[in-house]
C-alpha cells in the first residue's frame, strides 16, 4: 500500500458541490488533482465553483492570487473515468446513490492500481456496501467531508467492515494534510454527523410546515437559541434538499421511522427547488 509521500495525484468522481470543493482542497495544498464527471458543462460549472471559491480566499487575503492561479492550473477536468489511471488516492463524491457508487466503484476497481485507497465521501449510505464492488475492499474508506469543504475544518473518517488499519491510518494522515481534523466513525446509517443532524433538520422543516414559526424565525430561534451558525431551513437549502431527502430516506430505511423525510421535503424536490444550487429552496438566492 501506499505512503503518504506516494501520493502526488488525487482523482476525484464528481464535480459538484462536494467534488468541486474537495478538488480545491487538495490542489491548494498542492497536490494534482484529476476531477471527473459525466459531461463537459457540469465539470465547466466545478471550475466555476472553485474559481469563485478560491477568489473569496484571495479577496480574505488568506491566499495570494497566484497561489489561487497555481491550485486551479493543478486541476484537470474529464469525462473519461480512465483519466484516473495514475491518480496515488481517489475520493468519489457522485450523487447519494447506491447503485451508481457501486457502478463507479467497480469501474475504478479495474482502472486504479490495485495498492490505491478509493475513498467515498457518501453522507449516509454502507461503506462496507460500497467496497464490496471491488476486490479491494481493505483499501475502501469513508472520507466525508462537511460543506464546504474548502472552509469546514472537520473530516469523518468512516471505517467499513473490511476497512484495514493501514488504510485508516494513511486517510488520517491525508486528511490532515489536507488542513482537516479527523474523527473515526464506524461503518452504521449516517455515521456521526448525519445521523444526529438530519432529523433535526427534518424536525425543522416539519415544525414549520405545522406553522410552529416563520421561516425566520424557525432559523433564527434555533441560531439565536442553541447558538448554532445556521438554522435547519437555511442549511438544509445549503447542503441541497435533494441531498437531505436521499440522505433521510437511506435513514429512514435503516434506522426506521423517526428518520422519515417530511412532506414538504419532497415536494419542493419534486419542485425542482433544491436549495442554493438552483437559487431556490425554502429561500430564494440570487
Ligand atoms: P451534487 O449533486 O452537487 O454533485 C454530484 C455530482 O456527481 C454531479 O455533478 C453529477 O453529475 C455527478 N455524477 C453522477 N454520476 C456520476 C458518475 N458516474 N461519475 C462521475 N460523476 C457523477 O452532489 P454533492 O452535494 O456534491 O454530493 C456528492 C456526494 O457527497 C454525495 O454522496 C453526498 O451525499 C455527499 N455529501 C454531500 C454534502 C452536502 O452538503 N451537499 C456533504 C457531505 C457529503
Amino acid at each position: 500500500m501506499r505512503d503518504l509521500q506516494d501520493i502526488d495525484t488525487v482523482g476525484v468522481v464528481g464535480a459538484g458541490t462536494m467534488g468541486s470543493g474537495i478538488a480545491q482542497v487538495a490542489a491548494t495544498v498542492g497536490y494534482d488533482v484529476v476531477m471527473r464527471d459525466i459531461e463537459q458543462p457540469l465539470i465547466d460549472e466545478g471550475f466555476d465553483r472553485i474559481d469563485d471559491s478560491l477568489s473569496r480566499f484571495v479577496e480574505k487575503e488568506q491566499l495570494s492570487r497566484s497561489e489561487a492561479d497555481a491550485a486551479v492550473d493543478r486541476v484537470t477536468g474529464t469525462t473519461d473515468l480512465d483519466d484516473l489511471a495514475d491518480c496515488d488516492y481517489v475520493i468519489e463524491a457522485a450523487i447519494e446513490n447506491m447503485d451508481i457508487k457501486q457502478d463507479i466503484f467497480a469501474d475504478l476497481d479495474d482502472v486504479v492500481d490495485d495498492d490505491v485507497v478509493l475513498a467515498t465521501n457518501t453522507s449516509t449510505l454502507s461503506i462496507t456496501t460500497i467496497a464490496s464492488a471491488t476486490d479491494r475492499p481493505e483499501l475502501v474508506a469513508g472520507l466525508h467531508f462537511m460543506n464546504p469543504a474548502p472552509i469546514m475544518e472537520g473530516l469523518e473518517l468512516v471505517v467499513g467492515e473490511r476497512t484495514s488499519q493501514e488504510t485508516v491510518a494513511l486517510s488520517h494522515e491525508f486528511a490532515e494534510d489536507l488542513g482537516k481534523r479527523t474523527w473515526e466513525a464506524d461503518d452504521k446509517p449516517g455515521f456521526v454527523v448525519n445521523r444526529v443532524l438530519m432529523p433535526w433538520i427534518n424536525e425543522g422543516i416539519r415544525a414549520y410546515d405545522e406553522g410552529v414559526a416563520s421561516k425566520a424565525d424557525m432559523d433564527a430561534g434555533l441560531k439565536l437559541g442553541t447558538n448554532v451558525p445556521m438554522g435547519p431551513l437555511e442549511l438544509a437549502d445549503h447542503i441541497g434538499l435533494d441531498v437531505c431527502l436521499d440522505a433521510s430516506q437511506t435513514l429512514a430505511e435503516e434506522l426506521g421511522d423517526r428518520y422519515k423525510p417530511p412532506y414538504l421535503l419532497k415536494r419542493k424536490v419534486d419542485a425542482g427547488d433544491l436549495g442554493r444550487k438552483t437559487g431556490r429552496g425554502f429561500y430564494e438566492y440570487d
